[in-house]
Order: structure tokens, then C-alpha cells, then sequence
């Protein structure tokens, strides 16, 4: 292993059903660093909206909803709902949510000994100094399959064609928004895992960190 800085950053970023959790989850094993999903933030935002009744089309009760989060049980399968990550990606368009939000992330990612996030914003507004940062990516084609597998492996019912609408229109809506929209960081080094298996995908991410690092030394 490269050696490597004692406070070592690793911001994974991408679209939805890229794979960037499960390498995120990996990178943070292997290097033996916290990790948080930030998206989980954004959901747990939607759900306690929808679950206590607020509007998501109004930006002052979604930023009211994020004082709620604390409430929201972690484990909660809905958390995980394609209902919660449409509305998650609704209401993370508000600029006054991505602020609120802020703090929590970047207190994370300063933590001593460092920290792996993923998202759609890690390398480029929440952690534009990590020392690594990978972009994942995989066709809109690969992610609906692995999202529409997840789904019916769940015991859900889910129309294939439907899986790949919601992703499509997830992705305009994350890219095209004013803030924060989801685009790699200029010295981010993209993972296309459409061709990859999970163990590769993994093995893939370790070697560009490991050459970031190497980069930076
Ligand atoms: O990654 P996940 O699908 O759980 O994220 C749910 C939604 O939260 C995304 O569609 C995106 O709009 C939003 N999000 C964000 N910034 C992040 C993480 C997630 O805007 N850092």
C-alpha cells in the first residue's frame, strides 16, 4: 500500500445505481475509515416530509423537515423506497436543504484519521480538497437492470421499462439543477463499472485511490 496521509479523504461520487455505495462501502474497509452516505441524508429529509405530512414543493417546510431527521430510525426500510429517492431527489434541488445539510457532511469528512463519502457532491462542494475522488458511473441500461434486480429481490413488484424512466428522469433532474448539480469534479477520475462484477469493480476503485495518492506524494 501507497503510504498515505493521516487525515486521508476518499470522495466517491455518481449517478444512482452506479455502484458507487458498494465501492464507497469497500474503499472504506479497506482502508479502515468511516464512511457515510449522504444520500441517506437527503432520504431521511423526504421521509420525515412525507411521513409527518409536509410539502415537498415548499423549500421552507423541507428545510424544516431536516431538524426532523434525527427522529427517522436509520434501519427504516423505506429509507431504501423508490418513492423516499424521488422525493430525496426533489427536495435536495433546494439550495437552503443542501446548506442545512452542510455542516454534518463537512464535520464528517474533517474527522481526524479521515473518511470515505459518497454522493453527488463530495469531490466538488462538501470535500473539494479529498485526496481522492472517484466518479462512478455505468450505463442508464446497466443501473436500471442492477436497481430493477434490487427491487424484485425485495419482493417488489417493478416494470423494467419504469425502473429505467425513473432512473433517466433522476439523472436529468440531479445534473440539471442550479445547485450542486451532479457533475464529476475537475480532478475526479472516473469508474465505469457497466462491464465490471463487483469484486472488479472494487479492485478498480483501490487502484485509482492508490494512484491519487501516488499522484499527490
Ligand atoms: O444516492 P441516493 O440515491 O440515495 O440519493 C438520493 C437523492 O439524494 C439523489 O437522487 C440526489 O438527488 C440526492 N443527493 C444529493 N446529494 C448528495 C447525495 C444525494 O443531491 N450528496
Amino acid at each position: 500500500m501507497t503510504s498515505r496521509p493521516d487525515n486521508l479523504v476518499i470522495a466517491v461520487d455518481g449517478p444512482a445505481a452506479s455502484g458507487k455505495g458498494t465501492v464507497a462501502k469497500a474503499l472504506s474497509r479497506h482502508y479502515g475509515l468511516p464512511h457515510m452516505d449522504t444520500g441517506m441524508l437527503y432520504r431521511s429529509v423526504a421521509l420525515s416530509l412525507w411521513r409527518f405530512g409536509g410539502d415537498a414543493g415548499n423549500p421552507f417546510e423541507a428545510v424544516r423537515a431536516v431538524d426532523e431527521i434525527g427522529n427517522i430510525d436509520p434501519d427504516d426500510e423505506e429509507l431504501r423506497s423508490e418513492t423516499v429517492g424521488e422525493l430525496a431527489s426533489r427536495v435536495s434541488a433546494y439550495p437552503a436543504v443542501r446548506k442545512a445539510l452542510l455542516a454534518r457532511q463537512q464535520a464528517f469528512a474533517a474527522q481526524p484519521g479521515g473518511a470515505v463519502l459518497d454522493g453527488r457532491d463530495i469531490g466538488t462542494v462538501i470535500a473539494p480538497d479529498a485526496h481522492a475522488k472517484l466518479f462512478v458511473t455505468a450505463s442508464a441500461q446497466v443501473r436500471a437492470e442492477r436497481r430493477h434486480k434490487e427491487i424484485t429481490g425485495r419482493g417488489v413488484d417493478a416494470h423494467f421499462e419504469e425502473v429505467l424512466a425513473d432512473i433517466r428522469a433522476r439523472d436529468e433532474r440531479d445534473a440539471g439543477r442550479a445547485a450542486a448539480p451532479l457533475v464529476p469534479a475537475q480532478d475526479a477520475d472516473q469508474l465505469d463499472t457497466s462491464e465490471l462484477g463487483v469484486d472488479d469493480a472494487i479492485a478498480a476503485a483501490i487502484d485509482l485511490v492508490e494512484a491519487a495518492l501516488v499522484r499527490r506524494s
